[in-house]
């Protein structure tokens, strides 16, 4: 099958107009030139079109509901709390189904998904995009503690995990798991990790100064104070936790020594710019990443603390903020977040021999295809290991 286009943005490499991809089972097979088509294959004629990777969604939620805007991080805590505590299985069900549409319609084809225990975890297997999914294990009680690390890895788990190897048990946060239970989880995990590190000021002040609203909050629901060391990170390197299985969720308050440590170990931050703006954090230590070499990817975040779930939209935002081209900004949407996962050798761009997970918008006026990438809402075509799942 060929995929004739108007523009290719393969990220890789500079955008080409007026190509085709050639499609062979799940995979791309060659990038071909208008004068190399040839009519003796099955063509679907997408001219009018700019084509892309889909995007690898790094780190999403699907049953969170909306929150409110409240007066700090740890009172956000505390709603999310109380509104996953109060939602039905029938509730969470309805939920996903929605978030996951509204992930699929703007491009998401790959996502990494943070997942409650109570999930109704079958609803994981029939998602409209590929999943990689990181069972939050929290628990600031040793009997709380154990029941979570139990559910995680009792028989219905395990059955789901080694049906889709793609599921892996991981801290929710240094701050919500006690660390003799933080210990025996990385010691026995040789798997992708997905933890939420320094997101706010409250978790900062938490590990830095022992104190403030989060600290207060842990020590309300039994944990103990204080955690042995002012720098998650540092404790993680200590704990032999920092490589390229790592994905650092948020990073808005690390150091520079932090982030040198996450650079010699190899690890993924992973940025959600609608999430940063709705808590108003600090800047994003974007430069000091960079410059150090550390792999930076994008994710949405859930609903609880964004507006929606677009990585177009995200991929805005964070242009508007950071100042960065539109294809260092691509590229973290697509290929780092793919980096990030360990799969960058199957998807995240458009090349010969990665798996054909391919996007596309119309390119009506725009001269630019980064211009009608950019001003999409959401997008007209979805291809998923060759198969289209929807199209013009
Ligand atoms: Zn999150």
């Amino acid at each position: 099958m060929l995929l004739k286009a108007r523009w290719l943005l393969p990220v890789n490499s500079p955008p080409l107009p007026d190509a085709a991809i050639r499609i062979e089972g799940e995979s791309i097979q060659k990038i071909v030139s208008r004068q190399e088509i040839t009519n003796e294959e099955k063509i679907i004629d997408l001219s009018d079109f700019v084509l892309l990777p889909g995007f690898v969604n790094a780190h999403a939620h699907l049953e969170f509901s909306r929150v409110p805007k409240q007066k700090n991080f740890t009172e956000w805590v505390r709603q999310v709390i109380a509104l996953q505590a109060s939602a039905t299985e029938a509730d969470k069900r309805k939920m996903i189904r929605s978030t996951a549409k509204s992930l699929a319609t703007t491009g998401t084809t790959t996502a990494a998904i943070h997942a409650g225990l109570d999930l109704p975890v079958d609803c994981l297997s029939s998602l409209p995009f590929k999943t990689i999914t990181f069972l939050e294990i929290l628990g600031l009680t040793e009997e709380i503690a154990l029941a979570n690390i139990r559910k995680a890895f009792d028989g219905r788990v395990r059955a789901l995990i080694e049906k889709d190897s793609e599921i892996y048990p991981s801290p929710h946060s240094l701050y919500g798991l006690g660390e003799e239970f933080l210990d025996k989880l990385l010691e026995t995990s040789d798997s992708l990790l997905s933890i939420h590190l320094l997101e706010s000021e409250d978790e900062e002040q938490f590990f830095r100064k022992r104190t403030g609203p989060l600290a207060e909050l842990i020590a309300e629901r039994g944990g103990k104070l204080p955690f042995p060391a002012r720098s998650p990170i540092e404790w993680l390197a200590s704990h032999r936790a920092l490589s390229n299985r790592l994905l650092v969720v948020h990073g808005n308050y690390l150091t520079e020594t932090e982030i040198e440590l996450l650079q010699k170990g190899g690890s993924s931050v992973i940025h959600c710019p609608g999430s940063h703006r709705y808590f108003g954090h600090r800047d994003f230590p974007l430069a000091e990443l960079q410059n150090s070499g550390v792999n930076v990817a994008l994710g949405t975040d859930s609903l609880a603390s964004n507006e929606g779930l677009s990585m177009l939209a995200e991929m805005r935002n964070f242009r508007t903020k950071s100042g960065l081209s539109r294809n260092e900004i691509l590229k973290m949407a697509t290929l780092n977040g793919a980096i990030a996962l360990s799969k960058e050798k199957e998807i995240g761009s458009l090349e010969v021999g990665k798996k054909a997970d391919i996007i596309g918008v119309p390119i009506g006026r725009h001269k630019d295809p980064l211009d009608a990438v950019f001003e999409a809402t959401e997008v007209s075509f979805i291809m998923r290991d060759g198969k289209i799942c929807f199209a013009p």
